[in-house]
C-alpha cells in the first residue's frame, strides 16, 4: 500500500501536496525535480492516488477502494503514464497522442486525469511546446505532474506554469532505520549502504538489494587491507579484475573514500563507533597505527583526482594505476 506516510524524508514536499489536497487547491501541473531513484515516482503515484481515491482519509489515500486498487495495480483509467515510442526522446507526437488529444475527454470515473511524465527533460522543445498549449488552458480535472532528474531543460514558459517542488536528501537515519524496517538487513549492511546513497534512499534500497554491490564492496576492502604487501604486477592484475564489474566507477571509488575517511577519524578519536567499516575494526586500526594524517589525507585527495580524471575520460585502467600507487606510497 502507498501513503504519505510511506515516503522516507520529504517533508517539505510532502506538506505542500497534502495541504493541495486538503484545501482543495491543486495546482494543473507541477514540476517534481530530483536526482534518479530519489523517490519521485513513488512522490507522484501517491499523489495521484489520493487525488482518486473515493473514500480518503484526510490527504491519505484509503488504500482500499476501487480506484485505490487500481492505481496500486497501475491500472487506473485516470492515472496516465506517459510512454515514448524512442528510447531517450519523448516527441512532440507523444504528447499530442498522450495527453493533448486524451486530455479533452473527461475522466472516466474519478474526480481528476493525472498525467505522469517520467524523465521529462527527454521532451524535445516541440513536445514542450505541445505540452504549452494543454497548460496555457487546462481543463478543471487536468493534473499534469512532470518528473525530472534536470529542469534547466525546460522553456521558461512551461517552468513559470508548474509548481516546481524539489527532492531533498533524506536523513541517514531516516534512509537506515527504513532499511532496516522494509528489508530486513543488519545494522552493519543499512549503515554501508546509506553511506553510499548519500540522501537518496532509492539507491540505498538498490544497494541493500544488489549482491554485485556486496561482492564489489567485499573486493575492495580486501584490495584496501593487502595493498601496501602488494607489487605492481599484483597490483596492474586487481584493476584488470575491477573492470570485469559493471559497477559505476564512482561507486567504486566511494567505497575507498569512506575506507580512508573511516580511518582518519579511527586516527583521530580511537573511537569505533562512527565507523562505517566498523567490522573491519582491527585492519582500519593497523592501517591508521601506520600512516599519518597528511599521508590519509593525500590519498583522499588521490581518490578524488582519480574520480575527476574518470569525469574527464581518462583510461580507466590508467587513472585507477596512478590512485594504487599514489595509496601504496602513502
Ligand atoms: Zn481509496
Amino acid at each position: 500500500m502507498s501513503k504519505f506516510s510511506d515516503i522516507v524524508g520529504q517533508q517539505q514536499l510532502k506538506e505542500h501536496l497534502k495541504q493541495a489536497i486538503l484545501t482543495d487547491k491543486v495546482s494543473h501541473a507541477y514540476i517534481i525535480e530530483g536526482e534518479r531513484n530519489s523517490g519521485k515516482e513513488f512522490m507522484a503515484k501517491v499523489f495521484a492516488q489520493s487525488l482518486q481515491c473515493s473514500d480518503r482519509e484526510e490527504e491519505e489515500p484509503c488504500g482500499k477502494c476501487h480506484s485505490c486498487i487500481q492505481a496500486e495495480s497501475l491500472n487506473h483509467p485516470d492515472i496516465i503514464f506517459v510512454t515514448h515510442e524512442k528510447p531517450n526522446v519523448i516527441g512532440v507526437e507523444d504528447i499530442r497522442e498522450q495527453i493533448n488529444s486524451d486530455v479533452q475527454i473527461m475522466p472516466y470515473q474519478g474526480p481528476k486525469k493525472v498525467y505522469i511524465v517520467n524523465d521529462a527533460e527527454m521532451m524535445t522543445v516541440q513536445a514542450q511546446n505541445a505540452l504549452l498549449k494543454t497548460l496555457e488552458e487546462p481543463p478543471s480535472y487536468a493534473v499534469i505532474i512532470l518528473l525530472t532528474s534536470n529542469m534547466e531543460i525546460f522553456l521558461p514558459t512551461i517552468v513559470s506554469r508548474c509548481v516546481v517542488l524539489h527532492m531533498k536528501p533524506a536523513k541517514d537515519d531516516e534512509i537506515k532505520e527504513f532499511l532496516m524496517r522494509t528489508m530486513q538487513i543488519p545494522d552493519y549492511r543499512a549503515q554501508i549502504c546509506v553511506a553510499f546513497a548519500r540522501g537518496n534512499t532509492g539507491k540505498a534500497r538498490l544497494l541493500a538489494k544488489s549482491e554485485e554491490f556486496d561482492k564489489v564492496k567485499d573486493e575492495a576492502v580486501s584490495l584496501l587491507k593487502n595493498i601496501a604487501d602488494m607489487d605492481v604486477a599484483e597490483l596492474t592484475q586487481s584493476i584488470k579484475h575491477i573492470n570485469e564489474y559493471k559497477f559505476d566507477a564512482n561507486d567504486y571509488l566511494d567505497i575507498f573514500l569512506i575506507w580512508y575517511r573511516d580511518m582518519l577519524l579511527f586516527k583521530a578519536t580511537h573511537d569505533a563507533n562512527g565507523l562505517i567499516f566498523r567490522e573491519e575494526l582491527p585492519a582500519i586500526r593497523k592501517a591508521a597505527d601506520k600512516s599519518t594524517y597528511e599521508g590519509i589525507e593525500t590519498i583522499i585527495e588521490s581518490i578524488e583526482k582519480c574520480k575527476a580524471r574518470l569525469r574527464a575520460n581518462v583510461n580507466f585502467d590508467l587513472s585507477m594505476e596512478l590512485l594504487l600507487l599514489a595509496i601504496k606510497e602513502n
